[in-house]
């Protein structure tokens, strides 16, 4: 157990000089206060478990005469904690790379309906575990089932290609999806896209607890967490929006929102297919 908090505060020191110095060492973009904020906020964020860990370590140590079992529970509340902490350090690391713009490493041809696949089937074991329905809409079958034909399939194909980094585009669907299945106790996940004349629409549809429309303006700054997710069982830092926003910003694109409390909530994914939308912001799909 000693071994694995060294361990633990080591992977944590490391981290925060790392976000430390990029945060300090890189030109002057971000105002003082707002760096002063965010530091604040990214301390306290990584307090709480830091506590939470040395809490149960020293009810270990002081009570060693314990049987077994309540060990366990301690030791079992130490791994969730250090989960959040990797949980939460991955964040703050994907925040400090992309404030050193290297957000955008390797844009490429990608084909988003097959990116898609790959996101339904990844999180479909999560969401039946939560007894939802994970839905994709068109589905590879619908689109390319019945074409025989090899020109058509490359034709059929090339109506949902987009230029665009896989990784990162990864990122945005699984922090969107990860929501959606988080904030929602029955119904569906639903994951959509269209093309919209010169963008990619990939909408995320949920039919989970929504957000208040008071405190939707604030779902895209970092830390902000909506009281019901705050109160809720949900474990989270508030940062996955904001990172979310952040790489389709860095991919030209748009990353809005709809959402009715208690009813549910739809993230849109708007990306520019073509040279005409990039140059043209205004165009872009706004549902909000
Ligand atoms: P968190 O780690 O708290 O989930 P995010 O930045 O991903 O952080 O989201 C910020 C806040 O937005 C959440 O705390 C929650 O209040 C709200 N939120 C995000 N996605 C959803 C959703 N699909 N349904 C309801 N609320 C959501």
């Amino acid at each position: 157990v000693l071994f694995f908090v060294g361990a633990a505060g080591f992977f944590l020191a490391s981290v925060s000089g790392f976000i430390m110095s990029r945060i300090f060492l890189r030109p002057a973009v971000r105002s003082f206060e707002q760096q002063q904020r965010f530091v604040a906020d990214a301390s306290h964020e990584l307090r709480t478990p830091i506590a939470t860990l040395q809490l149960h370590l020293e009810m270990i140590k002081a009570r060693q005469d314990e049987p077994m079992i309540r060990h366990r529970v301690w030791i079992d509340g130490m791994e969730r904690e250090v989960e959040r902490l990797t949980r939460l350090t991955n964040h703050l690391l994907l925040l400090a790379r992309s404030d050193a713009k290297r957000v955008m490493a390797q844009p490429m041809k990608l084909n988003v309906l097959e990116l898609v696949d790959e996101m339904w089937n990844a999180f479909l074991l999560a969401a039946t575990a939560k007894g939802l329905s994970l839905e994709m809409q068109p589905t590879l079958d619908e689109m390319y089932g019945g074409i025989e034909n090899e020109d058509d399939v490359a034709k059929a194909m090339s109506a949902y290609q987009i230029q665009a980094d896989p990784e990162r585009l990864e990122q945005v669907l699984t922090i969107l999806l990860d929501n959606a299945i988080k904030y929602t106790t029955r119904g569906t996940v639903r994951i959509s896209i269209e093309r919209e004349r010169h963008w990619m629409v990939i909408a995320i549809c949920d039919t989970g607890i929504g957000i208040r429309k008071e405190q939707q303006p604030f779902v895209f700054d970092r830390f902000f967490r909506a009281d019901q997710a705050r109160s809720g069982s949900a474990s989270g830092a508030g940062l996955g929006l904001s990172i979310a926003h952040e790489i389709v910003r860095e991919h030209g694109g748009w990353l809005t929102m709809k959402s009715e409390h208690g009813v549910g909530t739809t993230f849109y994914v708007a990306l520019p297919i073509t040279q005409r939308a990039k140059s043209s912001f205004r165009r872009v799909p706004r549902r909000v």
